[in-house]
């Protein structure tokens, strides 16, 4: 799937339209969902143009890879949640529902997060 730039989160690391901004470095911005679903919950994102977590693992330099998976570590301990603990999520594709094709990472904290995923799947 190639990279759309008109997607939203594009719109937001080019400062097209405005976010809730927690975090930002040179690999990485973090911002407010626009819906929490937890009474903390914070998207991740990378800077470069990746569709996914699959297009990232495979295309990205090692430098992104770790500035963004630090990035992330660092926007938990800048929130305070990394005790009682969070939970961050990636949605890649139609059967995890993603979205916004521009990877990225939830982070949910706040409350007891429950079960991983529904029951009955399997
Ligand atoms: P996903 O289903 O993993 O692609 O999740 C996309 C997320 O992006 C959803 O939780 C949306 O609420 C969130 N979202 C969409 N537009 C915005 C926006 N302008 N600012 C912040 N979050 C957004």
């Amino acid at each position: 799937m190639a990279y759309d730039d008109q997607n939203v989160f594009a719109k937001i690391l080019r400062g097209e339209i405005p976010c809730d901004k927690v975090y930002e470095d040179e690999w990485a911005l973090a911002f407010r969902d626009i819906a929490p679903q937890a009474p903390t919950h914070v998207l991740v994102i990378p800077k470069g143009p990746y569709v996914s977590l699959d297009d990232f693992t495979t295309q990205a330099g090692g430098d992104e890879i770790a500035g963004f998976v630090r990035a992330v570590g660092l926007v938990a301990r800048q929130l305070g949640v990394v005790d009682p603990g969070y939970r961050i999520l990636a949605n890649i594709g139609p059967d995890a529902h993603q979205e916004v094709p521009h990877l990225h990472v939830h982070l949910f904290a706040g409350c007891d997060l429950g079960r991983m995923v529904k029951k009955g799947l399997v």
